[in-house]
């Protein structure tokens, strides 16, 4: 994959037709994928240390910190959340659930992180909020990318976390929100699940089986119920493939791109995207 030469330094530069040609021609390879979530692998263990006398909402943290910061909320309203890098976490929770929140939004993070490091490597771009904020827009700007965004968080914390205990009353309810035919986004979907796995596999030798057994124990010291919920789609076991994959991530970007160029799209829409990412620079404890 070859980038553009040109320094870009606003979104003026970067949400053009050229640069939209540019996706559409650039060769997404499945070893450019694979050599992105190596990336992702490699900053999620630099330097980490995690310790077995520590409790495992605390080596969770930990793991989480490679990649963001986390902020405790006052509102009351939600477990948590994650916007601009940051993870937003209910501490009144238990430990338990404070974990499943972790590893939820953390997985928010990483897939946004996969789309940011695409338009890394498509063009030539350093100011990190510039892509960052293309990507927030993009992956919240339809109901499919919003409910693909939050079916793969819900699946990877189950991956982690006992299964018998796990919640998806609020991933139905956004189901019913956004009104998603399943049947006709289920290409949604599918991918979402193939992301999962990959998403997965960064996390799995750092989450560990130890790791997990500590993760189990505390659901029992907290007492977490056990709800059996099971969530499951007609087309469960319809795959992509490698190419597939990819073909559908330079799609999503190809389309966020043709949206602001093309369609209806306002760039000026971004505006608040970036204030909130160049925000967030100023109080990283
Ligand atoms: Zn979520």
């Amino acid at each position: 994959m070859i980038s553009t030469d040109k320094a870009i330094t606003s979104l003026d530069q970067l949400l053009t037709r050229d640069n939209l040609n540019h996706i559409a021609n650039a060769d997404f390879t499945v070893d450019d994928y694979q050599m992105i979530l190596k990336e992702i692998y490699d900053e999620s263990v630099e330097n980490l240390t995690l310790d077995k006398n520590i409790s495992a909402l605390e080596n969770i943290k930990r793991i989480a910190y490679q990649h963001v910061n986390i902020y405790f909320s006052e509102k009351e309203i939600s477990s948590g959340y994650y916007i601009y890098n940051k993870i937003y976490l209910n501490n009144n929770l238990s430990e338990a659930q404070q974990i499943v929140t972790i590893i939820h939004e953390l997985t928010h993070h990483i897939y946004a992180e996969i789309f940011e490091k695409w338009l890394y490597k498509l063009f030539n771009v350093r100011e990190k909020f510039l892509v960052e904020s293309v990507v927030m827009f993009m992956l919240n700007n339809s109901i499919e990318n919003r409910i693909a965004d939050e079916y793969l968080s819900y699946i990877v914390e189950g991956r982690f976390t006992p299964p018998e205990c796990q919640n998806y009353l609020s991933f139905l309810q956004l189901l019913i929100e956004l009104n998603i035919n399943v049947e006709e986004s289920k290409s949604f979907f599918i991918f979402a699940h193939e992301i999962s796995h990959d998403i997965d596999d960064i996390l799995k030798p750092i989450i560990t089986d130890k790791l997990k057994q500590c993760i189990a124990k505390q659901f029992v010291v907290d007492d977490i119920d056990k709800l059996y919920q099971k969530l499951t789609f007609d087309y469960r076991d319809e795959r992509f493939d490698e190419v597939e994959k990819v073909e559908f991530m330079q799609e999503m970007l190809y389309f966020i791109f043709d949206y602001f160029i093309n369609g209806e799209g306002n760039i000026n829409d971004l505006e608040h995207y970036i204030q909130g990412f160049d925000n967030s620079l100023m109080f990283v404890e």
